[in-house]
């Protein structure tokens, strides 16, 4: 995307739910080889510059999505640009129900392997039709791996969705890519089926509107707090950001007057 915003050390894509939606089905119907989504946020800002792969993983995925409330905030504060929340969690949903009205072929890989089969008849039940092809839980040994690849191949997905937790699920789709015949979308997708087999309880409405989504997680899973102790910095370094974005305006405004004067 050529309006991709550039968020202190990583990008995130101008789309609101729709426009993602409308990426998807794009990606799927014209695209000849698996396409990338990721969600952004601000834990992601630290960990993705220290690692050069990582790095070239988000800056060549199709689709990074604003999950985080940090990140629309970013998004505002720099760029002036007005974004809507895209959590990974709700496109995920959003994207099986395009499927099952398009009949578009599904591969679900990640999790244990009970919440990976609650989680994939739950969404059977939710949308009924949906075209669940196969299914793996997220534990295969790297020696079987040629394996599982053959099988989603098998399978003739069109959608993968990898719930390794980030960033596994990034480089694994970095590494297997080339391998995938028939996959157009593949997106990562963390912990969601955790939270639809109902082993992981998801924020309520009024919180996640309220932004407030990650801190309800921190509240429920306090150990979430070694990743989420960054967001004070990133609150800090966004600002920081913002004054000598500022700071670089007045100079370059005084400048140009002191040229019209002189
Ligand atoms: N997981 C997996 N294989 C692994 C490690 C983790 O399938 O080798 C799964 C794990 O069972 C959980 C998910 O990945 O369902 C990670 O969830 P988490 O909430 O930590 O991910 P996040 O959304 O924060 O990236």
């Amino acid at each position: 995307m050529n309006d991709r915003l550039d968020i202190l050390n990583i990008w995130v894509d101008p789309v609101n739910m729709d426009q993602a939606l409308a990426r998807v089905k794009q990606f799927i119907e014209q695209g000849e080889r698996p396409h990338s989504i990721f969600a952004v946020n601000p834990e992601k800002e630290f960990s993705i510059p220290k690692d050069p792969v990582l790095y070239e993983i988000f800056k060549t995925a199709d689709l990074l999505i604003p999950d985080g409330i940090g990140i629309v905030c970013a998004a505002r504060i720099l760029h002036g640009v007005r974004l809507s929340r895209v959590p990974g969690a709700d496109l995920m949903v959003k994207i099986c129900e395009l499927a099952a009205a398009e009949n578009y072929r599904i591969f679900i890989y990640g999790a244990n392997e009970e919440v990976n089969q609650a989680a994939s008849q739950a969404l059977v039940r939710r949308y009924p039709g949906l075209n669940i092809v196969g299914r793996s839980n997220g534990f295969v040994k790297d020696e079987n791996m040629p394996e599982l690849i053959a099988k989603i191949n098998a399978s003739r997905a069109q959608i993968l969705f990898l719930a390794l937790g980030s960033p596994k699920q990034e480089k694994w789709f970095a590494t297997y890519k080339d391998q995938l015949s028939s996959v157009r979308v593949c997106q990562g997708i963390g912990g969601t089926l955790d939270t639809i087999a109902g082993k992981v309880k998801r924020a309520p409405q009024l919180w996640q509107r309220c932004g407030a989504e990650w801190l309800y997680r921190l509240l429920k899973e306090p150990k979430r707090l070694k990743r989420q102790n960054v967001l004070p910095v990133f609150a800090a370094v966004v600002i920081f950001a913002k004054l000598i974005k500022l700071q670089a305006q007045t100079i370059l405004n005084l400048m140009e007057s002191d040229k019209v004067h002189r």
